[in-house]
């Protein structure tokens, strides 16, 4: 149906409704924020798919949080929001410039990304079954239990809630555990690669080779 940018005025109820804590949008963001790049007819394809697909898409960016821990760049599908950071910039962990820096990940394909588990979830209707696979032990339902246990281990996880899952799996994935190893591969490789190749950046060999910067 559409994709649509939440107004600065309206992201902090929608911040504290999905994450519980505050986040807020210093200034609103217009069609030229979100655009897919000429050079990626992958990014056009998730967009134009989302355009068409039955459900509205939100976008809301966040400038500030005193809460970096919880409120991440993530997709709520309770709320069919995606959600980005725009106070955090993201490098290659692997790849570094002639100066030594690491090559930034454009924030575009962080919001890609995202739009990505916006589509496997609107448009493939794969999310929820790739999330679940990623949370549990169980071999037959497609889990990975020599992969799982983070720091802290992985133990199965109740899915009560899909938004509230998807966060866990990101985290849980930027810890080092295997919760979100589904449906962030399968992003991965259907939707941020080819992003990637076709912007002439690097890829990152795992999930976990993104550094902030
Ligand atoms: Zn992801």
């Amino acid at each position: 149906m559409s994709i649509t940018i939440v107004p600065k005025n309206q992201v902090s109820e929608l911040v504290r409704k999905s994450f519980g804590v505050d986040g807020n949008c210093t200034r609103d963001r217009s069609i030229v924020d979100i655009q897919p790049p000429d050079k990626s007819p992958t990014a056009k394809l998730i967009f134009s798919l989302l355009t068409k697909a039955n459900a509205s898409i939100q976008i809301a960016f966040i400038d500030q949080t005193q809460q970096p821990d919880i409120v991440s760049s993530c997709y709520d599908s309770d709320y069919k929001a995606v959600f980005i950071r725009a106070d955090v910039r993201y490098g290659f962990k692997e790849y570094k410039d002639k100066t030594g820096k690491y090559i930034e990940m454009p924030p575009i394909v962080l919001l890609y990304h995202e739009l990505g588990h916006a589509k496997q979830d609107v448009v493939d209707g794969t999310f929820a079954r790739l999330v679940a696979a990623g949370q549990t032990k169980d071999k037959e339902k497609g889990g990975l239990p020599e992969q799982t246990g983070g720091p802290t281990g992985n133990t199965n996880v109740k899915l009560e809630k899909r938004g509230k899952a998807i966060k866990m799996v990101e985290a849980n994935s930027t810890l080092g555990g295997a919760g979100g190893y589904h449906v962030d591969y399968n992003n991965m490789r259907l939707h941020e690669y080819p992003i990637c190749m076709e912007l002439e950046l690097p890829i990152r060999s795992t999930y976990k080779d993104i550094v902030v910067i």
